[in-house]
């Protein structure tokens, strides 16, 4: 398509934008009166008035029903969280019996690691990326020593080649083949929150498979985000938040997938709780436990039903308009707001470099943007400005089009306040 940096040009890309209905059901902040142009929603999603539903739904039925609520409210609680089994499913690329909802991400992670990571003398490297998102680098840390190892000798990270932004595939598959056979478990961000890379995940999870290592994925900004087949990748794990494209609300609940062949497993150790026991004798609150043999079997505590409300809300709204239609729109706006950047660097000869791949199939809804000679000074216009954007050291800016209610005319104004900015 031949864009061009016109309002008028802008308009007609959102009049025929399929998902633009969907963008009055979102609540955007103000500045100085105005809606902002938000292009955080890879950090915390819009809120959405069908989510504020569900809530209130949970509050009433609480207010009326009270402890009756576990079963006889209009979504009963005790099995809630099965209601994401079909919508949460398509969205991954999963079974039914494949996803679940528990926890948070790191919760999730650190348990999906008591099962799939057990260190034996001869097998117990991790492999992760170099500068994983904090809290990923602290989870593996924290997980070796307590296995009494040293991360030191444990963890091995994939590199990035001198003065290059991403990782190359075949630079991660040669790290897997020369770590063979002390490989326990490879453990990557599917889609680097920093650069917005996503990674071949099919290839690298065959590659691993043939050291008999277990792949786990952190897809905090995959889910929603990209298209995922995660069964048919044949991940053992995987796990993500569902605050970011997934819009449930701040620190919201997180979404996990264990592989059906590991379903009946139980050799695999899991940390227990009630809610992962056999769901027809759970109340009859037996001494032996008897885990779910489906992912719902990793459950353990009763599940805090007033976050799952606007979580179940959201993957309502995905599963009405489906990936397919999403990952669409997202690789036109996200290719639009390209063009607008290199029309507002070509225009006021700024140095922007987007470190981001320029190619559709490794990137989802984000650009990252080194502002080379520009700083912080730029960051805090943009803010004042309403353009509500994502600062990271040094001078990385990050840009998260969201599909589902971002609009071109967005991309169009944002290039706008950006030329001002950069000349002011
Ligand atoms: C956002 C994010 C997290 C956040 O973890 P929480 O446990 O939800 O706080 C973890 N890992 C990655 C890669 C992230 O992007």
């Amino acid at each position: 398509m031949e864009f061009k940096n016109t309002l008028e040009f802008a308009r007609e890309l959102d009049k025929k934008d399929t998902l633009a209905k969907y963008r009055t059901e979102f609540n955007f902040p103000k500045v100085n009166g105005k809606e902002v142009i938000y292009f955080t929603g890879n950090s915390l999603g819009l809120q959405s008035n069908r989510s504020v539903d569900y809530v209130k739904e949970v509050m009433d039925d609480w207010a009326n029903l009270a402890v009756e609520g576990h079963f006889f409210a209009d979504k009963p609680w005790w099995d809630y969280h099965e209601r994401f089994s079909s919508p949460l499913s398509k969205l991954v690329g999963a079974k039914p019996s494949e996803v679940t909802v528990m926890n948070t991400l790191t919760v999730n992670l650190h348990l999906l690691m008591a099962s799939f990571y057990r260190p034996t003398q001869k097998k117990f490297k991790i492999l992760c990326e170099e500068k994983a998102f904090p809290s990923d680098q602290y989870m593996i840390q924290s997980q070796v020593q307590f296995h009494g190892l040293d991360p030191k000798d444990t963890i091995v990270e994939i590199k990035r080649r001198d003065g290059e932004h991403n990782f190359r595939i075949e630079d991660i598959l040669a790290k897997i083949d020369e770590v063979g056979d002390e490989l326990s478990l490879v453990l990557i961000g599917g889609l680097n929150y920093y650069t917005g890379q996503v990674l071949d995940m099919k290839t690298i999870t065959a590659k691993a498979h043939e050291y008999d290592a277990y792949v786990g994925w952190d897809l905090a900004h995959a889910a929603g985000n990209i298209k995922l087949e995660l069964h048919e990748w044949g991940a053992d794990f995987a796990a993500w938040c569902s605050y970011k494209y997934m819009n449930s609300g701040p620190g919201n609940a997180s979404g996990c997938f264990i592989h059906e062949k590991h379903h009946n497993n139980m050799d695999l150790p899991r940390l227990g709780g009630w809610w992962g026991h056999n769901k027809e004798r759970r109340f009859l609150m037996e001494p032996k436990y008897d885990p779910i043999q489906s992912a719902h079997g990793w459950q353990i505590s009763n599940l805090p039903i007033l976050s799952l409300a606007p979580y179940l809300a959201s993957v309502e709204m995905f599963d009405e308009i489906g990936m397919d239609k999403l990952v669409e729109k997202r690789d036109v706006i996200t290719s639009y707001l390209e063009f607008i950047l290199k029309e507002v660097a070509r225009e006021t000869n700024a140095n922007f470099e987007i470190i981001t791949p320029s190619d559709p199939k490794e990137r989802g809804s984000q650009l990252s943007v080194l502002l080379h000679g520009e700083g912080r000074r730029l960051f805090d216009y943009l803010m004042e400005e309403g353009v509500i954007v994502d600062w990271r050291e040094p001078n990385v800016i990050r840009l998260a089009p969201v599909p589902l209610y971002t609009s071109y005319e967005d991309m169009y104004h944002f290039g706008q306040i950006l030329k001002n900015g950069v000349k002011s």
